[in-house]
């Protein structure tokens, strides 16, 4: 880091206080923040100034609907630049036969992906079958009958209860409103993914789709034997690795584990362990790339130059032999933290991990997910509540904490730090109880033993002390 990055961004926000100061105030304070709490928020990460400052460009004033090469739009060869580049890095960085990185977040990926197998699988052979070439050419009889057939597709995705995410078909997302859903769950003993009777319930309710990825499992999937069962049913695969595609990228998944290879079509998030810009992107195999493609018009708009950019950016970097070493780090993290807790007596979901997620059940010491996430917050450690499988709780409540490696193992904390970090947490959640109310302790409110938010506070502070976020950035 040297002084001029300082320089740019001392300047920038001199320039942005001159029209909001409360903006440039706030930026200066997130900086502030995330410099002295502990992030161990699985999603998260901090992205590299090069990537950051790819955003800040005015690539954001341009419009450019449509594809490289084939825009709605004048002049955009310097967005075709970029957005080609981003998909040739995403390409090679995932051995992807397709990249499509237009998609403005990890939802937004997901929709493109669900919509693009529709459009292969149900609209493509319609339009052939009735020998038109798109959509407009059809009767309004052709038209309302193929709606209906859309209506009528099903999807199974991993239940959100035991780790899957609100777009893998739950009922208030819109997934669960297009599709029929069936979800899979965990075996109730191991809590680990249950193959077999994922295959029966497969073979029983024959989907077009069957979705895999997690927002909090913390597990590895076997994608091989996902493609077979996707293969006996007639599914598409889809795989949404929004959480780990930076073990994908970094060469952690390999094999089986590597969703590349097996999958139709891999959706994912670039913010998270990726560690780009936020945003979203999907890859795809041959024969679903020209669907893919057509996430403008079928969900997209304007496509966001700026931040494709800095997807160009961080899909470089993920490129370099450095960023292996980084995703490596980020899982033997996790397993120090793991086994940091569990030697501790804190109760883990599956009983560890082997990817980037811890999932402790805090409901050994008496409390709630979120009693637990509030009193590691008020002691300098930022977490989220989640649910563990059949939570007692429910999803507001909670009886889980989620703790996740990639932002931490950034600023370059190793498997000491986080064996150290392991007993903070401990000792934060035995110090923690609920306090009492008329009906019975409280779920939400809660005490912590005196002096212990501060003192973790202080190691927190110390621990980060060694690890600076942006050394030598100083506004
Ligand atoms: N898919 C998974 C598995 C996720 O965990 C998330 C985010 O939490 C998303 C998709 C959605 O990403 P975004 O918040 O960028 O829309």
């Amino acid at each position: 880091m040297n002084q001029a990055w300082s320089d740019v961004y001392t300047k920038a926000l001199a320039l942005i206080a001159e029209v909001e100061p409360e903006v440039a105030a706030a930026t200066r304070q997130e900086l502030a923040d995330q410099r002295e709490s502990l992030k161990l928020i699985a999603s998260e990460n901090y992205a590299s100034l090069p990537v950051l400052a790819a955003m800040g460009t005015w690539f954001s004033d341009k419009y450019a609907e449509g594809n490289p090469g084939h825009r709605f739009y004048a002049g955009c060869q310097n967005v075709d630049r970029v957005e080609t580049l981003a998909a040739e890095h995403a390409k090679a960085l995932f051995g992807a036969d397709h990249a499509y990185v237009q998609p403005h977040s990890g939802i937004d990926a997901n929709l493109v992906a669900y919509w693009s197998i529709l459009s292969h699988r149900i609209e493509s052979p319609t339009l052939e079958r009735l020998q038109v070439k798109n959509v407009n050419e059809l009767s309004e009889g052709d038209w309302e009958e193929l709606r209906l057939t859309f209506a009528k597709q099903r999807v199974m995705g991993m239940s959100l209860d035991v780790g899957g995410h609100l777009t893998h078909g739950f009922r208030p997302n819109i997934s669960g409103k297009m599709f029929h859903q069936r979800s899979y769950g965990t075996d109730p003993h191991t809590q680990l993914i249950d193959y077999g009777k994922l295959r029966a319930d497969a073979k029983e309710f024959k989907p077009l789709i069957i979705t895999a990825g997690y927002s909090a499992y913390p597990r590895r999937i076997n994608f091989a034997a996902m493609r077979e069962i996707a293969d006996e049913v007639g599914a598409t695969l889809f795989v949404d690795m929004a959480h780990f595609a930076g073990l994908v990228a970094g060469k952690v998944f390999t094999g089986d584990e590597d969703p590349v290879p097996f999958a139709h079509v891999v959706a994912t998030t670039t913010h998270k362990s990726l560690r780009g810009p936020r945003g979203g992107m999907v890859l795809a195999s041959g024969e679903y790339a020209a669907a893919v493609d057509r996430g403008c018009p079928l969900v997209l708009g304007g496509p966001l130059g700026h931040v494709i950019a800095a997807k160009a950016v961080a899909l470089a970097e993920a490129r370099q032999d450095s960023f292996r070493t980084y995703a490596q780090a980020i899982a033997d993290n996790a397993k120090a933290l793991a086994e940091g807790l569990l030697r501790r007596g804190v109760k883990l979901v599956t009983g560890g991990t082997d990817n980037h997620i811890v999932l402790l059940d805090v409901s050994s010491f008496s409390i709630t997910g979120r009693q637990a996430e509030s009193a590691l917050l008020d002691s300098g450690i930022v977490t989220n509540r989640n649910s563990v499988p059949n939570d007692p709780n429910g999803a507001w409540y909670t009886s889980g904490v989620r703790i996740g490696t990639p932002a931490l193992t950034t600023r370059g904390l190793g498997t000491a730090e986080f064996d150290q970090i392991a007993g903070l947490i401990a000792d934060v959640l035995a110090g923690t109880t609920p306090v009492a109310t008329a009906n019975g302790a409280s779920k939400a409110k809660y005490a912590i033993a005196d002096g212990l938010a501060d003192r973790t506070k202080a190691a927190a502070a110390e621990l980060l002390n060694g690890f600076p976020l942006y050394p030598g950035l100083s506004l």
